[in-house]
């Protein structure tokens, strides 16, 4: 008989986690690990429903962690929904959500943490120093205490992908990742916690970085080539808009993350942009 959705089991203790996974793995059982910081929309719940379609067993962690936010960023006033959380996942069979607390996932005398380059370095490591190392140390934590065979991510986090895809190489880690695509709200805005942080005013200046990316992928239809030319065009979209303060618009190669001269498909678009306070970010590869 398939297991009916129901609950999850809400483990908070590391120890207890490894212990239970590892107890699935000895029963043969592929386990697929999620991680997120909760605010779960429905980009995170596409993960999950790949993860229960494709592994025996799905482990969401929520864990909203302190080691990837910059001293004046968000991390007090991220949202944190926990029973949402649980209810936009009601219908899936999640069998535990992993919430630790912030002092069993570091305690007071932790001196560890993973060192990252490469891919790490630009755009978003530029003006978030520190981000992906506590991504990456985040990430590698999660492995270790579920020690999944699977583990997804999203592709709107462009950047995020290849610094985990290099970490797991460059470490070892016997982990298969799945990226799957990003999610969009009907008018093009990428779903996103932070979109909670939106006024009603703020959330239509923000879909010019969606329409950005339309721009590019059109234009790259159209057979334009230049990126300067594209580039400053999409910069051109921000102008006119108050409080948009943009970070970055780059046009840069799949792998390397460098700056692109000649528009190919697999370009990828990469955009960061303050809006009213809130920072957003969203990508497309030009031929989508
Ligand atoms: P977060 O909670 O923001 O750390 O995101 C957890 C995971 O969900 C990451 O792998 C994100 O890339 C992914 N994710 C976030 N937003 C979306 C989206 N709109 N569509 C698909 N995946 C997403």
């Amino acid at each position: 008989m398939p297991k009916q959705p129901s609950r999850p089991t809400i483990i908070s203790d590391p120890h207890a986690m490894t212990a239970w996974a590892e107890q699935q793995r000895n029963a043969s059982r592929r386990i697929g690990v999620v991680p997120t910081m909760g605010a779960l929309h429905a980009g995170h719940v596409s993960l999950v429903e790949r993860s229960c379609q494709e592994c025996d067993a799905t482990v969401l962690t929520i864990f909203v962690n302190p080691t990837q936010f910059g001293p004046h960023e968000d991390f007090q006033k991220y949202p944190r929904t926990l029973e949402a959380d649980l209810a936009a996942i009601a219908h899936l069979l999640v069998e535990v959500a992993f919430c630790p607390t912030t002092s069993a996932m570091y305690p007071p005398d932790h001196a560890t943490r993973v060192e990252v380059a490469g891919p790490a370095m630009p755009w978003e490591g530029a003006h978030r120093p520190g981000h992906f190392s506590g991504v990456a140390t985040i990430v590698l934590k999660l492995f270790e205490i579920v020690r999944p065979q699977v583990a997804y991510f999203g592709q709107k986090d462009y950047q995020q992908t290849l610094v985990v895809r290099r970490m797991v190489e460059d470490l070892n880690v016997p982990v298969e990742l799945v990226i799957c695509p990003t999610l969009r709200e009907a008018d093009g805005l990428a779903m996103s916690s932070r979109n909670a942080y939106l006024s009603t005013e703020s959330r239509q200046k923000a879909l010019r970085l969606s329409q950005a990316l339309n721009l590019a992928q059109e234009r790259f239809r159209a057979g334009a080539r230049d990126a300067a030319k594209l580039r400053a065009e999409m910069l051109a979209l921000f102008t006119d808009v108050p409080g948009a303060q943009v970070d970055y618009v780059a046009l840069v190669d799949p792998t390397s993350l460098a700056e692109v001269a000649d528009l190919s498909e697999t370009t990828v678009a990469l955009l960061a942009v303050r809006v009213d306070g809130t920072r957003l970010i969203d990508n497309a590869r030009l031929g989508a």
